[in-house]
Order: structure tokens, then C-alpha cells, then sequence
């Protein structure tokens, strides 16, 4: 691991200035956006100091450096909106594979939480960052809820070095509690909400980056409103988080037990809790709303609050299909994650896209009804469309992070682009290579930009051994399993 870290072309280097590339010879160039404009005429993109100065059928000009994507298709970089990396260490955990949420955050996610240290937290980041980076993933939310009182390490800086050092812009949610759920392994391991504040305050003064093109950010994310914080703490949290010009993020309806405990303890919706609380607008975004009655999806709509649309995890999790059909034609921003690899394995940005597009679709003939039982027959035709997904997972993405300027390809955008190779049997979609990548569900990253620079080259991380990866990974595994079944962390 070593080598990479000292191979890395990236640690601590400043923006990209005084630099030229042309993206040459692609065969089409999906825009992020939505209508006519979401392919390009042509296909060539100039990249000058990291943005984007021209895209259709240009010619090289003098000292710049050509990129070949002869045969290739081109897409803005993917937003991640909702992530755990530290489950990149927490694939497959055979206790938790076939249950639904609550027993596999018992056995899963709380089991080792406290098992995790500084060296374990590096590696599962870069493992997830990398396989995020090699779907063509520019841009990564994390949602890291790690936090006990008299930790070690910090984890928000670790996970900012790991993406540092991959080149990817980075965004903190920061997770956290005041109160503790049953399935915690230690329950007198919450936060007083002063010291969240405190923490709050530090990461927007020493990563926030409140600019153009910003790389770091940082935003409010108790780990669940429903279930983390008392309703006061949560209007305290929300005007914090508003002071300091921050977005604020959380779970939230993700299964029938927010509804059940919404119902109990404040007698509302989760929703209309979330409305009392000053947890909707703009400036929040939930990570999977999948279950929704009628009136919650005119809230969210009418204060244009987000969604982390996670279907992956929904599926694997057995919590259902979030109505994104009609959260976004309500006036809700969708944006796509893959959520914690603990919950979805295949938490990579293509694998995520293809899974919106399917799920959408199958959720729309799923409520088709036969004529003779007053329905309207066969439909969902137009439930979302190619085009659509592809918007979601970056504009999309964009939008709730409050990065107005990445995750669509125009002038005058950040260079964030992803460049696809079709050149494995399953990614043949010959008669539309353009959106082959979405229907096929797969495609080769040949390159990967980042602000213009060069983050995935000729299919690999550059200085990156999978091998050792590989190896780091299984190692760390075996640590989290002997700390697991011992006393070691339980202090915690
Ligand atoms: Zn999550």
C-alpha cells in the first residue's frame, strides 16, 4: 500500500492550471442533461486548466495533449450521493445477506463499528473510493457515522486524505448520535449534542470549501432524524447547519419501521416529523424515501428536497422501490448512491444506474391493472427513461451536494469525465452505443477526469496495486472478525 501512497501523482497538489487536453475521436457524448441536449454533436471535448472550454469536432491545437477515445463513449464523471465507505470491509457478512434492515444493522454495520481503527478506516475508503472511481465516479457523499466519545483517530480525515489522494471530490457527511439504538453494542456511546456542534463547526472551518469548483465539502448528517436525535436537538442541529451555510443529509423512510415509530412517538408521518423538525428544503437531501404516502411526496416536492435514490440496496434489503417517478415529477431533486457496500455489494456507480432504470420501470408495471379490473392495461413505457437516469446520477447528484458547477458536460463545467471502452461481449449495445453503458449495465472506464485530471488511465488507478489491495483487504477482514468475536472495542 505503501507505493501507491508515495506513487500517487495527486497528494496535495493544488487545482490544475496551464494545461490542455483534447478528449479526441469518441463516438458519442451523453451530456448529463435532459431533452435534445442530452447527446452532443460531436465528438470531441477540449479540457482547459480543469474545465471544460469546448466539446464537438475540434482540432488539435499546438502543445496540447490528445486523449484517445477512438471507439468510446463519453459521460460526465458520477455523483455518489450516499455512501458508507468504512462497509467496504463488510461485503458479504454471511449474517446479514438475507435479512432486511433492522437484524442486518445488527449483525452487520453495529457489529463491527467499534472493531474499526485508523489503518482498517483507510483501507475500507480506499477500497470503496477505487471501486467507485473505476465505474467512472468522480464525485463521492460519504455518510460516515463513526463517532464515539474519546475516539483516536479522525475519521473525516482520513476519509478526505483517501480521496485526496485518488484525485475525487469528496464530500463529509457527518453522521453521528445522541442517542442510542438497541442494537448498538455499547449503548453509552453517543455524543453530547455540543460536541456534534463543536465537530460541525471544525469540519466546515478545516475542509469546507465554499467556491467554484469546490473539491471538499462538508454537510449535517445525523446518522437518522428519526431515530438519532431528540426533535429539539434536530431544530438546533438544522440552524447550525444553516449558519454555516452548510447542506444537511440523513436516512430516512427507508423501511415500514420509520412509519411505525413515527406514528408512536410523534403521532405523524416521518415526513411531517421531518417538516416540524425544519428537516426539508433545497438544502437537504434524504438517502431512500422508500416508503411514502401521497401527502409526504406533495411536502417533499412543494420544499424541493432531495433523494439519494439507493435501488440496490432496496433490493438487496428487501425494502421496496422508492416512488421516484412521482417524487420527481412532485418537484423532488433524484440523485443516485449505491449506499454502504455492507448493504449493496455492488456498489459501483454503473451497477446503480442500470438498477434505477430497471427498478423504475418495473415499479411502474408492477401497479399496471387488466382493463377489466378498471385499469389502463399494460404501461410504464414512460416511467424513466435512459436519458433520465443518467441525469439523475449526475446533475442530479449535483444539485443536492450544491455543486451547480460539475456533473454536466458544457463549457464552462469542471472536467469531470468518465471515457467507457464497449469492448466486452456484454457491452456491445451496437445500435445505440451511446447509452450502451446504461442498458448493457456495464462498460470499461478507459479514463476517468477529475477537474481535468487524469484518475483512472488505460483502466487502472496509476501506483495502485490490486494485489496489495487485494491482500490489505483480507487481512483487514480477518482483524474485524477476531475483534468481533472478542472484548476489543466493546469500551468503545
Ligand atoms: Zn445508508
Amino acid at each position: 500500500m505503501e507505493n501507491y501512497l508515495e506513487a500517487s501523482p495527486y497528494l496535495d497538489q493544488p487545482a490544475n492550471r496551464d494545461t490542455q487536453l483534447l478528449i479526441r475521436g469518441s463516438v458519442a457524448i451523453m451530456t448529463g442533461k435532459l431533452g435534445e441536449q442530452a447527446r452532443a454533436q460531436g465528438g470531441d471535448i477540449r479540457v482547459k486548466n480543469g474545465v471544460i472550454d469546448a466539446i464537438g469536432n475540434l482540432t488539435p491545437e499546438a502543445g496540447e495533449e490528445v486523449l484517445d477515445a477512438s471507439g468510446c463513449v463519453v459521460y460526465p464523471a458520477w455523483v455518489n450521493t450516499h455512501h458508507h465507505l468504512a462497509q467496504s470491509l463488510l461485503k458479504a457478512v454471511p449474517e446479514g445477506i438475507n435479512s432486511t434492515l433492522t437484524p442486518w444493522l445488527s449483525a452487520v454495520p453495529f457489529r463491527f463499528r467499534s472493531c474499526f481503527d485508523e489503518n482498517l478506516l483507510r483501507t475500507a475508503a480506499r477500497i470503496g473510493l477505487i471501486e467507485l472511481a473505476l465505474s467512472g465516479c468522480g464525485t463521492v457523499a460519504d455518510h460516515h457515522y463513526m463517532y464515539w466519545p474519546g475516539m483516536d483517530f479522525d475519521g473525516a480525515q482520513i476519509l478526505f486524505e483517501e480521496a485526496a489522494r485518488l484525485g475525487l471530490r469528496f464530500v463529509l457527511c457527518r453522521g453521528g448520535a445522541t442517542r442510542s439504538r438497541h442494537f448498538e453494542k455499547c449503548t453509552s456511546d453517543v455524543e453530547s449534542l455540543s460536541d456534534y456542534l463543536d465537530d460541525i463547526s471544525r469540519l466546515q472551518r478545516d475542509f469546507h470549501e465554499d467556491r467554484t469548483y469546490a473539491m471538499r465539502r462538508v454537510v449535517v448528517a445525523p446518522t437518522t432524524v428519526m431515530f438519532s436525535m431528540d426533535p429539539g436537538e434536530l431544530r438546533e442541529v438544522a440552524a447550525h447547519a444553516r449558519s454555516l451555510g452548510l447542506h444537511m443529509h440523513s436516512h430516512l423512510s427507508e423501511t415500514v419501521i420509520y412509519q411505525e415509530a413515527s406514528q408512536k412517538n410523534y403521532d405523524c408521518s416521518p415526513i411531517r416529523f421531518a417538516e416540524k423538525t425544519n428537516w426539508l428544503g433545497p438544502d437537504v437531501w434524504y438517502a431512500h424515501l422508500v416508503k411514502l404516502d401521497l401527502p409526504e411526496i406533495e411536502m417533499l416536492g412543494a420544499t424541493n428536497t432531495g433523494i439519494a435514490h439507493c435501488p440496490q440496496s432496496n433490493g438487496r434489503l428487501a425494502s421496496g422501490i422508492a416512488p421516484v417517478r412521482a417524487l420527481a415529477d412532485a418537484g423532488v431533486t433524484v440523485s443516485l448512491a449505491v449506499d454502504g457496500a455492507g448493504s449493496n455489494e455492488a456498489a459501483d456507480m454503473l451497477q446503480e444506474v442500470h438498477a434505477a432504470w430497471l427498478m423504475g420501470r418495473a415499479r411502474a408495471g408492477q401497479s399496471a391493472l387488466p382493463t377489466y379490473l378498471g385499469g389502463r392495461g399494460e404501461q410504464g413505457a414512460d416511467s424513466v427513461t435512459v436519458e433520465e437516469v443518467i441525469h439523475w446520477g449526475t446533475a442530479g447528484g449535483a444539485k443536492v451536494l450544491g455543486l451547480h458547477d460539475t456533473a454536466t458536460l458544457e463549457p464552462g463545467r469542471v472536467a469531470d469525465i468518465a471515457i467507457y471502452e464497449l469492448n466486452q461481449p456484454r457491452h456491445m449495445g451496437m445500435h445505440d452505443l451511446a447509452v450502451a453503458p446504461i442498458v448493457c449495465g456495464g462498460a470499461t472506464v478507459r479514463s476517468l477526469l477529475v477537474a481535468g485530471k487524469k484518475v483512472v488511465e488505460n483502466g487502472k488507478i496509476p501506483g495502485m496495486d490490486m494485489s496489495e489491495l487485494s491482500e490489505a483487504a483480507r487481512s483487514g477482514v480477518s482483524l474485524l472478525q477476531k475483534r468481533a468475536l472478542s472484548d476489543w472495542g466493546k469500551t468503545k
